[in-house]
């Protein structure tokens, strides 16, 4: 078997090891090597943000975030702001720009961009990738580290794993993504899917396949509102999707007793809508019921609404009891449906859950197990927002951990 030795090895050629080894290579001092298990690095950066890659958020804040990293985020945050790592993405020759909605993408709008700009920089400064390679496990050998591999062992006195998510670039699941950490001690907090699409429990959904709105989605947990956004709704034939259900999908998918809540009309008071309700009917009078939703939806998001309202689809507008047209009422003020906790990893752009954050230093990124051994990325239980914040942290972290090689 052959034995590889370097002075750094980096487990995981994503986002935030490739930051880590541009970073730490500066110095162009030190032996380095970046250990990637796919046949090249940085596939995950060319599928993001539909392979435009929106890279950052301006507004990478730590509310954005959930996960037990908290104590770190706020200072890596602080230390290793977007602006921070946009100016160094300059640097290094990319150029990127923000949308009207903090969302930073390269000028280009092409992620193959950002992976050009990382590559260039580490082959500039003269660091290995060695591919085809799995990292199993981490063991302390006199001065150094042991890597197993599948086919090499490496030999490192420092080592950072940045091993990212569950999910992988392919959207299929792959098993040593922990086991690094795992075999030096680290535990790993409850995995589940975010940023995914949301199971529900209804029928309903069928028709409405492919179909979008505007509205207002909130996430009730045990009855209480856990958690409120905005934007457009998507509808798929059991699940619910759209940028405001996945920024949901981390605290519902993990839920036990969980409600999603869709407001269609949110700008409306449930009084507001009645009125509107009873005002079209007048109007409609002799018309099919399903003609109240003319301009207001799509015919089969109205049909589905009556559907839930237990009204009869062929009744003629004039015919609704007062009774119904409450019923109506309420649910497009509040139509609900029961959710059903996932462990589906397939559709999910980022892990909820990881390296547990208590267990790392949280301004230096050392492991408190085990010395001259960093984390970063998603490897580690912290996720973000759909919109950039997940990137910008594999990269505060990245040039973090590199900062301290
Ligand atoms: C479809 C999709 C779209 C996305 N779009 C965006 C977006 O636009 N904006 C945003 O902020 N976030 C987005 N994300 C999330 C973002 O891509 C990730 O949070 C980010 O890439 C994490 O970086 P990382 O370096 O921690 O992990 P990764 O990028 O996953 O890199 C980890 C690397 O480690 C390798 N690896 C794992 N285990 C081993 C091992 N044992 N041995 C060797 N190598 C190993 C993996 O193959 C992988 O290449 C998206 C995710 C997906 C799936």
């Amino acid at each position: 078997m052959e034995n590889i030795k370097v002075d750094i090895a980096i487990i995981g050629g994503g986002a935030s090891g490739l930051m880590c080894a541009c970073v730490a290579s500066k110095k162009r001092n030190k032996r380095i090597a970046v250990i990637e298990r796919e046949n090249r690095v940085g596939k995950k950066i060319l599928i993001s943000g539909n392979s435009r890659c929106n890279l950052s958020n301006l507004d990478s804040k730590a509310m954005h975030y959930g996960g037990s990293f908290d104590k770190g985020l706020e200072f890596l945050l602080e230390n290793f702001p977007p602006k921070k790592v946009l100016t160094y993405f300059e640097e290094i020759g990319l150029i990127a720009k923000a949308d009207s909605d903090n969302r930073v993408y390269p000028l280009s709008r092409q992620s193959s961009a950002v992976l050009s700009v990382l590559r260039n920089e580490i082959q500039r400064n003269g660091v290995k990738e060695i591919c085809d390679t799995e990292v199993m496990d981490i063991t302390k050998v006199d001065n150094s580290y042991k890597l197993r591999c599948n086919d090499k062992n490496i030999f490192a006195k420092k080592v950072v794993i940045a091993t990212g998510g569950k999910n992988n670039y392919a959207q299929k699941v792959v098993t040593n993504t922990y086991s690094s950490a795992m075999s030096i001690g680290h535990n790993i907090t409850k995995l589940t899917p975010s940023l995914s699409p949301v199971k529900v429990k209804t029928n309903l959904l069928k028709s409405l396949k492919g179909i979008r709105a505007q509205g207002r989605v909130s996430a009730v947990i045990n009855g209480k509102v856990a958690k409120t956004e905005s934007g457009e709704i998507q509808f798929g034939t059991d699940y619910l999707s759209g940028i405001c259900v996945f920024n949901l999908s981390r605290i519902l998918n993990r839920a036990k007793n969980a409600e999603i809540i869709i407001q269609l009309l949110p700008d409306y008071s449930f009084t507001e809508i009645n009125d509107m309700l009873f005002k079209r009917i007048k109007l409609l009078n002799n018309e099919n019921v399903q003609e109240i939703f003319t301009g207001l939806f799509h015919k089969n998001i109205g049909i589905a609404l009556l559907k839930t309202s237990n009204i009869d689809t062929s009744k003629k507008a004039m015919s609704l009891s007062e009774n119904e047209v409450n019923t109506l009422a309420h649910t497009i003020n509040k139509w609900k449906f029961k959710v059903l906790p996932s462990s589906d990893f397939s559709n999910a752009q980022v892990t909820c859950g990881g390296i547990n954050g208590n267990e790392i230093n949280p301004t230096t990124l050392e492991s408190k197990k085990a010395k001259n051994i960093y984390l970063c990325g998603e490897a580690i239980d912290i996720d973000g927002d759909c919109g950039g914040f997940n990137l910008q942290f594999a990269f505060s972290s990245g040039m973090c951990v590199g900062e301290q090689l």
